[in-house]
């Protein structure tokens, strides 16, 4: 905890004080830039894309169907789903190893959202020194324009955001013109008002205190850690003891480190810790205190780096090592994972059949000695290309089959029954029997697939 929300007199509880992070500049700061841009750029613009005739990213819940450019999930492909999420999980175990919270200061909803809602701040607020005179100011009309013009832009982007996300779900064009006449439905509505309200509440308000006090991975990425884990570090080796000094000084002959006690590592932390203090749980990695150290190390003339990314072993002049068992065992899981994935997802079956029996009629004795039974063959085509099916039945002598046919064409992404009756002779029979149903695209062979269904005869 920070000294400036630690509890006073006792009290268990802290008002949060807000923080005011100083702008910074460098190059950690530019790579978060980017992958802000890149983040956001993704997520506003990608339900926007076109493929074909539906939307390219479309998670289409009323017809169970997830659209992810050429390929369609249906309901009983959902496995990749967790298999993604499992690959996921993973790949977070992996680079946290590896290199500590990467995932918290470049690429979490978390962080990039309140870097956008920063910007539109200082935007209209400017400075953090100017933010902070604003917010001491007394209550005049320049200040509730300023403050009124922030929460309305706030509020803005805020709801952009929720209707991106419930266009993931519903087509968007649509939702935008139903947005434009007022007439979307109660669920679009809520979710739109959900979304855009977490948005503007956790990136405008709550800030680093969801990181803090809300994030899991806060609390456990440090069982993660080993001492050769990339983290961020200030090196008390060469810092310490701290303490200002004139430009030019000899620092070494006064007993003193490289540390100048500028504070400027504190400024610019957007949880308001200070990395002095060692590895905090707080710390989500941003390495904003990086670019500020670099950059008065340069002012100063000393070598930078005294707050980098570093190991454990590292500091303390050990040679690092990548290759661990921990991540030699997560690469391995993940590489096979990822080929795992990549193979059944290209060679997965695209057409699919389901054989139910009619249970209205059990079976019907024709005057040609036959018996009939009658089925309701259930075609699934999940390929984005339409097909012409035909459907043969086999697994008793003598079987015969009758439909709407020879053809029948199926759309793509779509599933079609078609009632079929199957008659089989009643010498071929010793009771019922099960029998097999088939179908198989005329183009293409290899799309086919076979259902099995039970036969019922008198004696069965
Ligand atoms: S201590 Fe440094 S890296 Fe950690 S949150 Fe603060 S500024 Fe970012
Ligand atoms: S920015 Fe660098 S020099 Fe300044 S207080 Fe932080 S660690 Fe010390």
């Amino acid at each position: 905890m920070s000294e400036a929300q630690a509890p006073v007199d006792g009290e268990l509880y802290a008002a949060r004080q807000k923080i005011y992070p100083r702008e910074i500049d460098g190059r950690f700061q530019k790579l978060r830039v980017y992958a802000v841009f890149a983040l956001l750029g993704i997520y506003y613009l990608l339900p926007w894309i076109r493929w074909g005739e539906r939307q390219a990213v479309l998670f289409d819940l009323p017809a169970r169907k997830f659209h992810i450019f050429s390929l369609t999930l249906w309901p009983q492909d959902f496995y990749f789903l967790t298999w993604l999420l499992i690959i996921a999980a993973l790949a977070l175990f992996f680079f946290t190893a590896l290199a500590g919270r990467l995932f918290c200061g470049y690429a979490c909803p978390q962080t990039v959202w309140t870097e956008a809602f920063v910007w539109i701040e200082r935007w209209v607020e400017g400075s953090r020194t100017q933010q902070m005179k604003l917010a001491r100011a007394p209550l005049s009309g320049a200040k509730i324009l300023r403050k009124g013009t922030k929460y309305f832009l706030w509020l803005a982007f805020a709801l952009w955001t929720g209707f991106t996300f419930v266009g993931y779900f519903t087509p968007i064009a649509e939702l935008a013109g139903k947005i434009a006449t007022f007439s979307t439905g109660p669920w679009e509505t809520f979710w739109v008002l959900f979304y855009g309200g977490a948005t503007y509440v956790n990136a405008g308000f709550m800030r680093e205190q969801v990181c803090k006090y809300m994030c899991p991975y806060a609390r456990f990425q440090s069982a993660m850690f080993d001492k050769d884990t990339l983290i961020i570090t200030y090196d008390e080796t060469r810092g310490e003891p701290r303490g200002a000094r004139k430009k030019g000084t000899d620092h070494k002959a006064k007993g003193l480190g490289d540390c100048v006690d500028c504070t400027m590592c504190v400024q610019v932390c957007p949880t308001g810790i200070d990395i002095r203090k060692g590895l905090q749980y707080e710390c989500i990695a941003c390495a904003a205190c990086i670019d500020a150290c670099d950059e008065v190390m340069e002012k100063v003339g000393y070598p930078k780096g005294l707050i980098r990314y570093d190991t454990q072993h590292g500091l303390e002049g050990r040679p690092k090592q990548v290759l661990r068992p921990r991540t030699v065992v997560y690469g391995t899981l993940i590489a096979l994972l990822i080929a795992g994935f990549a193979w059944t997802i290209t060679h997965r079956n695209l057409v699919g059949v389901d054989v139910i029996r009619d249970r209205n009629t059990l079976f019907r004795e024709l005057p040609d000695e036959r018996i009939e039974n009658v089925y309701n063959v259930k075609i699934l085509n999940k390929d984005a290309a339409g097909h012409d099916f035909r459907i043969s039945a086999a697994g008793l002598p003598g079987i015969e089959i009758d439909y709407t046919g020879p053809i029948v064409r199926v759309g793509p992404g779509a599933v079609q029954s078609v009632p079929v009756r199957i008659r089989i002779p009643e010498d071929a029979l010793e009771g019922g029997a099960d029998i097999l149903v088939t179908i198989e695209a005329t183009d293409q062979p290899n799309l086919a697939a076979t259902g099995k269904a039970r036969f019922i005869a008198p004696t069965d």
